[in-house]
């Protein structure tokens, strides 16, 4: 089969390193990065640590509203998949490269897989919600982690197949943990951290970072934690801080660092002693490390996380933050995302597409 992949931010190259070593054993893979992020410490260097294949098509499509850079990718990616007439497109998530690369193969009648299908925030202010839901009711095979997502599309009467199969990001998480244990010691070193002794952060939300108010609000949270907190900072926010001058504040209260690799942030993230994040990824991240979350949102995607009482949300309520802190975390932590092996269920799925 030949399959085009169409990926663009830092989730998706996380997501691509469990799948697209293990298709390109079989099959071939055109892999369409559409430049959505395009700075390396939010590409390149998940190619590097993770063995993620390098994009064959580049498309250098960045910045501007949502609807500006959809459009400019569907533009794109149509006549790339002229020229390609793959078998599949396959995509991951939720985001404006998952929804273009998704409906220009809807709009050409090519199967379509959506990986990380039915998740749901039922929060239409965030545009990821958006795309989630359009490219599950364009999608021919959906691919959900869990059971609770298959449920939710079939709820919603999806016209494509459903097949759980696990979730990819978990598999990466496996697959390198005693590497990323290993970077982790040589970072606390670098750091002058002790194990257990800090928490550490991701704050990239446009909804938590795009107002001063909030940028401000958000800082309060991290500021009232009670020990270190480290904070590789999105470019994103990075920017904010600039635009709001926040940064000096952001400066002396936390420890402030640029976007960290892989193994580096999960390095950081397993020798924590919590997590605070508006990030879905290291929701599940923190969920399978066995370190406490709390979520600087108002809704998740990842309810089991919350259920299983190891992840609160908080949004932006410095006491609801710090109460979550001193909860004692519960003694169950069953298996919420698969045994580490979605990847393989996802390329066995793709080819059934070949009847
Ligand atoms: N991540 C990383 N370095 C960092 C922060 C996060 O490698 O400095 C990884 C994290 O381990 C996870 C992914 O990036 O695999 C999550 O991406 P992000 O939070 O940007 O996206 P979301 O999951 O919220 O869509």
């Amino acid at each position: 089969m030949r399959v085009v992949t169409v990926i663009g931010n830092r989730p998706q190259f996380v997501k691509a390193a469990a799948v697209s070593p293990l298709l390109r054993e079989r099959h071939e893979e055109v892999m369409v990065h559409t430049g959505q992020h395009h700075d390396d410490e939010l590409s390149q260097v998940f190619i590097d640590q993770l063995g993620a294949p390098q994009p064959e098509r580049e498309l250098h499509i960045h910045g501007g509203s949502n609807t500006h850079q959809t459009g400019l990718m569907l533009g794109a990616i149509g006549p790339l998949l002229d020229d390609l007439r793959p078998d599949a497109v396959l995509v991951y998530g939720d985001t404006n490269s998952t929804l273009a690369g998704g409906i220009a193969a809807a709009q050409k009648r090519i199967p379509l897989v959506h990986v990380e299908a039915g998740l749901r925030s039922f929060d239409r202010d965030m545009p990821e919600e958006l795309n989630r839901v359009l490219i599950d009711h364009a999608a021919d095979l959906l691919l959900p982690p869990t059971e609770a997502s298959a449920a939710q599309l079939r709820k919603e009467s999806v016209a494509g197949r459903i097949e759980v199969v696990g979730d990819v990001m978990i598999d990466v998480a496996h697959r390198t943990r005693a590497a990323s244990l290993a970077r982790g010691q040589d970072l606390l070193a670098e750091l002058s951290l002790t194990s257990g002794e800090f928490a550490v952060s991701t704050l990239h939300r446009a909804g938590n970072v795009d107002t001063r108010e909030q940028l401000s609000a958000a800082l309060d949270v991290l500021a009232s934690v009670g020990t270190p907190v480290v904070l590789p900072l999105h470019p994103r926010t990075a920017q904010r801080l600039e635009d709001f001058d926040l940064r000096d504040r952001a400066e002396r209260e936390l420890i402030l660092l640029r976007p960290l690799g892989y193994l580096d942030f999960s390095g950081l993230l397993l020798n924590a002693s919590a997590v605070l994040t508006d990030s879905g990824g290291v929701q599940k991240e923190a969920y399978v490390a066995g370190v406490r979350c709390v979520t600087l949102r108002d809704t998740t995607e990842w309810t089991e996380t919350v259920d299983a009482g190891w992840n609160t949300l908080a949004a932006l309520d410095a006491d609801a933050a710090r109460a979550a802190l001193e909860t004692p975390l519960p003694a169950e932590h069953p298996e919420l995302y698969g045994d580490g092996h979605a990847a393989e269920r996802v390329v066995a799925a793709v080819e059934s597409l070949a009847g």
